[in-house]
C-alpha cells in the first residue's frame, strides 16, 4: 500500500504524557531524565512483541535502550511494523551476525591518533565528543561505543583532541560527533566551539545530531545564542521518515535556521522503514518545510547485527529516480554508500547516460525519453567563402547567410 499523510498536520502534544506539566514537557533536562530504558518501564505503555522482548533483553549487551517520552509518543503501539518504533525499539535479528559485519565498520579506530578524533581525510576531522545519545538508534554505525553497552570505554580527550587540530594546519573543517554533540552542557559547548573558533585555520564546523529529532526541547534560545556566537556552524540533523516531522522540530529548526545555522539532513535508507520512493518523497517535502535541506541518504553500514535494516540498493536508485525530475531539485539528497573498511561516501545514481565519447553525449531525462548533446562543436558552414581570410569571427552578413553543418540526427525516442 502506497504511503499517504496529511500533509497539513504536523504532530504535536503531550500525549501518552498528559498530566506532565507544560514546563516539565517542555523542559530538555526533563525529558532526558524520563527516558524509557527499561522493559518494566516499556510494558507501562506497550505490549512488546517476543522479537522485541529479546532484542530489549540483549541491548544490555550491545546498545541500550532509550527513548526519549517526546519520541516515544510517535511510535504506534498497535502496528509491530511502525517505521518509528523499528529504529528504537531493538529486535531479536541484533543477535545475528552475518559475516561482512564489523564492529568497527568503517575502519574509524585505526584513523584516531588521539581517543575521540578520527583524521582521515586531509582537511578535516571528525571530532567524537561523547558516547552519549537521547535515543539510540538500533542501526547506529557508532554502537559498538555509543551507550557504552559492548564496553568500548569511550574517554575522549578534548584537549589533546584540541592540541591535534591547532598542531594540524591542513585541518580547515570540524565535524563534531559523537555520541550526540548537543547532550554537552552548553558552557562545555560554549568553550569547545570557542576553542575550535580561535584555531586560525579552521574555517568553519560542522556538527552532526539527532538531538533535535529525539529531543527538540535542548534548542533553547541559550543554545542558539552559543551557535550564533561561534558561526558559521553547519548542522546535519538525522530524519528518517516523515512521522519524524512534527510541530516541535519544525519549530527547533526554525530556532536553529533563525540562528544561522544552515541545516541539512542525512537519512539511513532502512528496510521496512524508509526504502520506499513514496515515504522519501513525503520525508524531503516535509524537510523543505522546516528549512532543512535533503543532503544524504546512506546505505546502511555492515554493523554487526544490522542485517535486518539492510535495504536493497536497488531500492536506493529506484528512490533517486522516483524524485530527480519529479520534484524539486533541493529536494533530492545524494544516496551514498560508505565504502566498507574506510573507503570515504561514494555516489551512487541512476544511470543516466547511454553513452558517452569525444563527439557526444547520449542520455536519458527523468521521463526515459533520450537526448544527444554534442560535445564537439559543429562549426556554422557560409554558402561559399564569404568569411575573409584572416578574420576571427565570421562577419554578420555571413552568419545570417550560413547553414548548420549537417549533423546526424537528434536521438530522440
Ligand atoms: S543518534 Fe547518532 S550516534 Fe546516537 S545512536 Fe543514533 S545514529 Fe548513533
Amino acid at each position: 500500500m502506497s504511503y499517504t499523510e496529511d500533509r497539513a498536520t504536523w504532530y504535536n502534544g503531550q500525549g501518552l504524557w498528559p498530566n506532565t506539566p507544560g514546563s516539565d514537557w517542555g523542559n530538555w533536562t526533563w525529558q532526558f531524565r524520563n527516558r524509557i530504558t527499561r522493559l518494566e518501564q516499556l510494558e507501562q505503555y506497550m505490549t512488546p512483541t517476543p522479537e522485541e522482548r529479546a532484542g530489549i533483553l540483549f541491548a544490555s549487551q550491545k546498545l541500550a535502550l532509550a527513548i526519549t517520552p517526546y519520541f516515544f509518543n510517535l511510535i504506534d503501539r498497535d502496528d509491530p511494523d511502525c517505521p518509528i518504533r523499528k529504529q528504537v525499539i531493538p529486535r531479536a535479528g541484533e543477535a545475528q551476525l552475518a559475516a561482512e559485519e564489523r564492529l568497527d565498520s568503517l575502519g574509524e579506530d585505526e584513523h584516531s591518533p588521539v581517543p575521540g578524533l578520527v583524521h582521515r581525510y586531509p582537511d578535516r576531522v571528525l571530532f567524537l565528543v561523547t558516547d552519549r545519545c537521547a535515543s539510540y538508534c538500533r542501526y547506529c554505525t557508532r554502537s559498538r561505543m555509543v551507550s557504552n553497552a559492548q564496553h568500548y570505554d569511550f574517554h575522549p580527550q578534548h584537549e589533546a583532541a584540541l592540541e591535534y587540530i591547532a598542531a594540524h594546519p591542513e585541518v580547515r573543517d570540524v565535524l563534531l560527533s559523537g555520541g550526540d554533540p548537543l547532550l554537552l552542557a552548553d558552557n562545555k559547548l560554549d568553550y569547545l566551539l570557542g576553542r575550535l573558533r580561535a584555531i586560525p585555520h579552521v574555517e568553519f564546523i560542522r556538527i552532526g545530531s539527532r538531538i533535535p529529532v529525539f529531543l527538540p526541547q535542548r534548542i533553547t534560545p541559550q543554545l542558539c545564542d552559543i551557535f550564533r556566537k561561534h558561526g558559521p556552524i553547519w548542522m546535519s540533523i538525522h530524519v528518517n521518515h516523515p512521522k519524524e516531522c512534527t510541530q516541535a522540530l519544525k519549530d527547533a529548526c526554525e530556532r536553529l535556521a533563525f540562528a544561522g545555522v544552515p541545516l541539512g539532513n542525512q537519512s539511513v535508507l532502512l528496510r521496512g522503514i524508509n526504502d520506499d520512493p513514496e515515504v522519501m518523497k513525503a520525508l524531503v517535502h516535509r524537510l523543505l518545510r522546516m528549512r532543512v535541506r535533503p543532503y544524504y541518504i546512506y546505505q546502511m553500514d555492515l554493523i554487526t547485527g544490522g542485517a535486518h535494516f539492510k535495504a536493497d540498493v536497488r531500492r536506493g536508485i529506484e528512490i533517486i529516480e522516483a524524485l530527480r525530475g519529479h520534484t524539486t531539485g533541493y529536494a533530492v539528497p545524494q544516496y551514498v554508500i560508505d565504502a566498507p573498511g574506510g573507503g570515504g561516501k561514494v555516489p551512487i545514481n541512476p544511470d543516466y547516460i547511454e553513452r558517452i565519447n569525444d563527439q557526444e553525449v547520449i542520455f536519458r531525462n527523468f521521463e526515459g525519453r533520450r537526448f544527444r548533446y554534442p560535445i564537439k562543436s559543429t562549426p556554422l558552414v557560409p554558402d561559399s567563402g564569404e568569411i575573409e581570410s584572416g578574420s576571427e569571427r565570421p562577419a554578420p552578413e555571413a552568419l545570417a547567410s550560413a547553414k548548420l553543418a549537417p549533423h546526424r540526427e537528434p536521438v530522440l525516442a
